[in-house]
């Protein structure tokens, strides 16, 4: 069995940066301008043997708030505003590809956010088609969209298969009614169920989940349901990331009350018996 050295994770229990972007935020600054980004492009697209291109589009336009959401994103049911965006988006998307060297391929795409599918199906597919334009993928690129399954349709998943996309990834954090409730995200596993059905129909490569420990309420029994679960749904990867409170840079966690939280003991607890349940599962 995969063993955890607690004491080991109690040295090490620091605040770091938050590892799903690289670089990671503290290595950005302002003294980095928008112009030594655009000499940066034109540098690295002069000469010979170029590497491949990875892309990322930022959608970070929410139908509601997640009081633990850490993103850059922004909830707004103003469809002018998403349209806005998305036209400056493609401008962006103009401007540095005419810089990029005819012959370098996309191998990699992604959108993330805020939620990508809360642009309607008609947008993805035209968003997708504008990049299509300006760059060329790879045969086999690796083509990957976040969705919220919460007002999801299939139109959406059948616009993003269309599109060349063959990677999906949803958040699901915890299956617990009471804490969904605390983080005023209310996805019921039925919900999530009928949406990875879909995807699965729909012959996407892959389907990502995303779990969340140190969530309110969360105990390691009531997280062992949702663990069991997630291993019932047997997805091709799983996310599980600890819950980073910090209400001083995410005003709205201030709507989570501490004392809700789990103990920092229970916490280790939690990882613990999640790292050893998934790998136990293979
Ligand atoms: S749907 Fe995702 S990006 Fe939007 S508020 Fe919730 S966690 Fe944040």
């Amino acid at each position: 069995m995969f063993g955890i050295d607690v004491n080991l994770i109690k040295k090490y229990d620091k605040p770091g940066p938050r590892y799903t972007s690289y670089p990671t935020a503290p290595q950005f600054s302002e003294s980095f301008t928008q112009n030594d980004f655009m000499d940066e492009i034109v540098r690295t697209n002069s000469g010979q043997d170029l590497p491949d291109l990875s892309l990322y589009y930022h959608l970070p336009f929410c139908d509601t708030l997640c009081y633990f959401c850490g993103c850059n994103m922004i909830v707004t049911h103003n469809r002018e505003r998403i349209k806005k965006y998305v036209e400056y988006l493609k401008r962006e998307i103009d401007l540095t590809s005419s810089h990029v060297a005819p012959g370098r391929e996309t191998t990699q795409i992604h959108w993330g956010g805020g939620t990508p599918t809360h642009l309607d199906p008609d947008e993805i597919t035209d968003l997708i088609s504008h990049i299509k334009k300006r760059f060329d993928f790879k045969e086999d690129v690796e083509a990957g969209c976040e969705i919220d399954p919460r007002e999801l349709t299939k139109d959406h998943l059948y616009a993003l298969k269309s599109g060349g996309f063959n990677r999906i990834s949803m958040g699901v954090q915890d299956f617990n009614e009471k804490v969904q409730k605390a983080v005023n995200r209310i996805q019921p596993e039925q919900m999530t169920r009928k949406v990875i059905g879909w995807v699965r129909e729909l012959d996407f490569q892959s389907m990502n989940l995303d779990l969340i420990y140190g969530l309110p309420f969360q105990t390691s029994e009531t997280f062992e349901k949702t663990i069991d679960s997630i291993i019932d749904i047997s997805p091709d990867r799983i996310a599980l990331f600890n819950f980073a409170f910090v209400p001083w840079m995410k005003k709205h966690m201030s709507l989570i009350r501490p004392e809700d939280m789990p103990p920092a003991e229970e916490k280790l607890i939690i990882l613990k018996m999640a790292i050893e349940k998934l790998t136990g599962a293979g």
